[in-house]
C-alpha cells in the first residue's frame, strides 16, 4: 500500500478500507508513514469526515497499537470520560462512590487539554500520589480496592500519543473521527463492560454548540457500541464552570466535599447522574431512580468517602499534605445588573495565566493556584460584590485584562440553562434497555 494514496482518496472524499487504515496508522508506529504524510492525513480526515465504520477502523487500529487490559469475571468494570471542561473534577468523587456501590473503576485519565484542567493534574496536588504506575500495580490496585486513576502507561494506545502530539502542532485536534479514536482507544484498554461519557457543550468546551457535542456524542457511543461496550453519552452544560472552585488543589477540596456529602448543587448533581447511569448499564440497578437512591446514600453514608481515602493512599498519596491555597486576592463587579454570561474559557485560560495549568508540555504547574467563583449566571450583581476570589502569586494585575471580560453583567437576565441537555444511549447488546 502507498500512504500518498491512502491520503489522496480520503482527501478526494473516499471512505477507506480497515486495511488502509490500519496500514496508516500501523506505518505511522513503525516509521514508514512520516509525520508530514501522518498530518496530511489527519486534515484531510478533518475536512472530509469518516463513517463509522472507518472509525471504527481507526479505534481498533490505534487500540492495537498497544496493549489492553484483560480482567477475569469479578466485580462489572465502569468507567466515565468526560471531553473536558473547566471546573470539572467529576471523575475524583464520582471513582470512589462506583467502588464504593460495588464496581471496578480502572481510570486511565490525562492532563489539562487546551484551558481545560486534567484529573491527573489535579490528583498531583496530594502528596506522594503516584499517577504513572505499571500495567501489574494498575491490575492489583484495582483488584484490591476497586478505584485506581493513572495515566496512560507507554503500553496504553502509543499510536495515540504520537497522533495527539501531531494533531496538537498541526491544526487537526477538533476532527470528530480523531477525537473518537482518541479518546476510545485509551478508554477500551482497560477492559471495561460499561462506559459512561459526558461530552460537554458550551463557551467552556471544545463543543461550543449542541449539536456539534450531540455529533460527538453520538460518534462515541456508536463506535464503543460497535466495539462490544454498552455506553451512554450525556451532553452536559459548559456554559459556566462546574462548582466554584477552578484549579487544582481547589478542585480537589471540592471534590472531597462531594464525597462527604456537601458541595456544590451542581457538581453533586452530576455525579449522582453520572454514577447512576453507570449503576443501571452494568446492572446493579433496575432503573435510574433506584440508581440515585443507592449513589446518594453511599455518598450521605461516608462510604464512598472511606473509598476514597483508601485509594488515595493506595496510590502513596496523603490527603491531609494538599497543596496550600496562594495568597488571596478579590475581583468585584463594576456595575449593577444580572450576570447575563461567564466566559468560561477565558477562566480556565487565566488559570493558565497564573501558573496552574501549560503552555509548553515541559511547563511544571503550581497546584496552589486558581479561583473561587462566587455568583452563578443568572444572579442579580451590585456594584463592589464579590464575582471571585483569585489564589495567585502576583494579585490580580497579571491576568486583570482578561479577568475584565470573564463576567458579562448585563441589565436583563440570561434564559435559563439546563445542567444536562439531552441523552443518547447505545443500547447493551443482549438487552431491552
Ligand atoms: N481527549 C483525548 O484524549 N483526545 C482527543 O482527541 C480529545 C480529547
Amino acid at each position: 500500500m502507498n500512504a500518498a494514496e491512502i491520503i489522496s482518496r480520503k482527501r478526494d472524499g473516499f471512505a477507506l478500507t480497515s486495511a488502509e487504515i490500519q496500514f496508516m496508522v500501523d506505518g505511522f508506529v513503525d516509521g514508514r508513514v512520516e509525520r508530514p504524510q501522518m498530518a496530511a492525513w489527519a486534515m484531510a480526515i478533518l475536512l472530509r469526515d469518516m463513517n463509522t465504520d472507518e472509525i471504527v477502523a481507526l479505534t481498533q487500529a490505534m487500540l492495537y497499537s498497544g496493549q489492553q487490559f484483560r480482567w477475569s469475571k469479578g466485580r462489572p468494570k465502569v468507567d466515565k470520560h468526560s471531553t473536558g471542561g473547566i471546573g470539572d473534577k467529576i471523575s475524583i468523587p464520582l471513582a470512589p462512590l462506583w467502588a464504593a456501590c460495588g464496581l471496578d473503576v480502572p481510570m486511565i485519565s490525562g492532563r489539562g487539554l487546551g484551558a481545560t484542567g486534567g484529573t491527573i493534574d489535579k490528583l498531583e496536588s496530594i502528596a506522594g500520589y503516584r499517577t504513572l504506575l505499571s500495567m501489574d500495580e494498575f491490575r492489583q490496585q484495582v483488584q484490591s480496592l476497586g478505584v485506581v486513576i493513572a495515566s496512560a502507561s507507554a503500553e496504553i494506545a502509543p499510536a495515540d500519543k504520537e497522533l495527539y502530539a501531531l494533531r496538537d502542532v498541526t491544526g487537526t485536534v477538533p476532527a470528530i473521527p480523531l477525537i473518537t479514536a482518541s479518546i476510545l482507544s485509551k478508554k477500551l484498554a482497560e477492559g471495561l463492560d460499561a462506559l459512561i461519557l459526558d461530552v460537554k457543550w458550551g463557551n467552556g468546551a471544545f463543543m461550543k454548540t449542541t449539536s456539534d457535542a450531540k455529533r460527538l456524542a453520538e460518534s462515541l457511543a456508536q463506535v464503543a457500541k460497535a466495539m462490544g461496550v454498552p455506553t451512554t453519552a450525556l451532553v452536559t452544560n459548559m456554559n459556566q464552570p462546574l462548582g466554584k472552585l477552578v484549579g487544582n488543589a481547589v478542585e480537589i477540596e471540592e471534590s472531597e466535599a462531594i464525597l462527604r456529602g456537601t458541595g456544590p448543587a451542581d457538581v453533586r448533581e452530576l455525579t449522582i447522574r453520572l454514577a447512576a447511569e453507570g449503576l443501571v448499564l452494568t446492572g446493579v440497578s433496575a432503573d435510574l431512580a433506584n440508581a440515585r437512591v443507592l449513589a446518594t446514600g453511599k455518598l450521605d453514608s461516608g462510604e464512598a468517602w472511606e473509598k476514597y481515602e483508601a485509594w488515595i493512599r493506595g496510590q502513596g498519596g496523603d490527603r491531609r499534605q494538599l497543596a496550600p491555597r496562594a495568597e488571596e486576592s478579590v475581583w468585584l463587579a463594576d456595575r449593577s445588573g444580572y450576570l447575563a454570561k461567564i466566559e468560561t474559557e477565558q477562566l480556565g485560560y487565566a488559570v493558565i495565566d497564573l501558573g496552574g495549568g501549560r503552555r509548553h508540555q515541559s511547563d511544571t504547574i503550581d497546584h496552589g493556584v486558581g479561583f473561587e467563583i462566587e455568583v452563578r449566571v443568572g444572579d442579580r450583581v451590585e456594584p463592589g460584590q464579590l464575582l471571585a476570589r483569585v489564589f495567585s502569586r502576583g494579585g490580580v494585575d497579571p491576568i486583570a485584562e482578561r479577568m475584565k471580560t470573564v463576567f458579562v453583567i448585563d441589565d436583563c437576565p440570561p434564559p435559563l440553562e439546563t445542567l444536562v441537555w439531552e441523552e443518547s444511549t447505545a443500547l447493551p447488546f443482549g438487552s431491552d434497555r
